[in-house]
């Protein structure tokens, strides 16, 4: 029960979650998004070829992203499992997948716009190790410094307001249907919030009781 799928709208907190059950599970957390961000930071070829698409919040064309993916997911360290954040997002990107490795759940995190927009907005990232904090809900102990290696915090480019009403566009338009499609394959769970303040640990917790409820299940069978 270790190769995870974590579904949702952006800033649904799948970053969030994800980085916290890397230790429950002993598996690799893989975030497209922040592979996608590595790779311009280098200033790679590839890096500057997908940079115009993640600045306008817009996909990078699914060939790239699988490519990279399916590159990641043979290191040795995903053998045991892993934790897929921000992939698949498209069709296309869900069937490759397939190909590519036995997914075991999709956990989709379902949070409502005025959530995601309160979210985003606020939203505050560690330049040097990715790590999440939010202006209302989770503070860094000292103002815009990672709690973690001091490094100073900001809001990414895509996490501007006007640039969050066209990630949730194409959220809608090209990711959402993957519910259906983890459904009608019955892997799919679905975890509610609903409230801008639950704390992350809370849906910790109810993600935690969704894998272990899981792997109850298939020790039985
Ligand atoms: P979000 O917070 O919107 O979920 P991510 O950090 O996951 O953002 O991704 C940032 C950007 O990287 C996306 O807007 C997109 O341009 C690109 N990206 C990340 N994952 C994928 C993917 N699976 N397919 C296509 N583009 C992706």
């Amino acid at each position: 029960m270790k190769k995870i799928v974590l579904l949702g709208p952006p800033g649904a907190g799948k970053g969030t979650q994800a980085s916290r059950f890397v230790a429950v599970l002993g598996v690799p957390h893989i975030s497209t998004g922040d592979m996608v961000r590595e790779e311009i930071k280098a200033h790679t070829d590839l890096g500057e070829a997908i940079k115009k698409f993640s600045d306008k919040g817009v996909l990078v064309p699914d060939e790239i992203i699988i490519r990279l993916l399916a590159k990641r997911l043979k290191e040795p360290d995903c053998k045991k499992g892993f934790i897929l954040d921000g992939f698949p997002r498209t069709l296309q990107q869900a069937e490759a997948l397939d190909r590519i490795s036995k997914i075991d759940l999709a956990i989709n995190l379902n949070v409502p716009d005025e959530v995601i927009i309160q979210r985003l907005s606020n939203r505050l990232t560690c330049r040097k190790c990715g790590a999440i904090y939010n202006r209302l809900t989770l503070k860094p102990k000292r103002d815009n410094l990672c709690d973690e290696c001091d490094d100073k915090l900001y809001q990414r480019e895509d996490d501007k307001p006007e640039v969050i009403q066209e990630r949730l566009n194409v959220y809608r338009k090209k990711t959402k249907p993957l519910i259906e499609y983890y459904k009608r394959r019955s892997l799919l769970k679905d975890v509610r919030c609903d409230d801008l303040m639950t704390p992350p640990e809370v849906t910790f917790e109810k993600i935690r009781s969704i894998i272990d409820s899981a792997e109850k299940h298939k020790a039985r069978v």
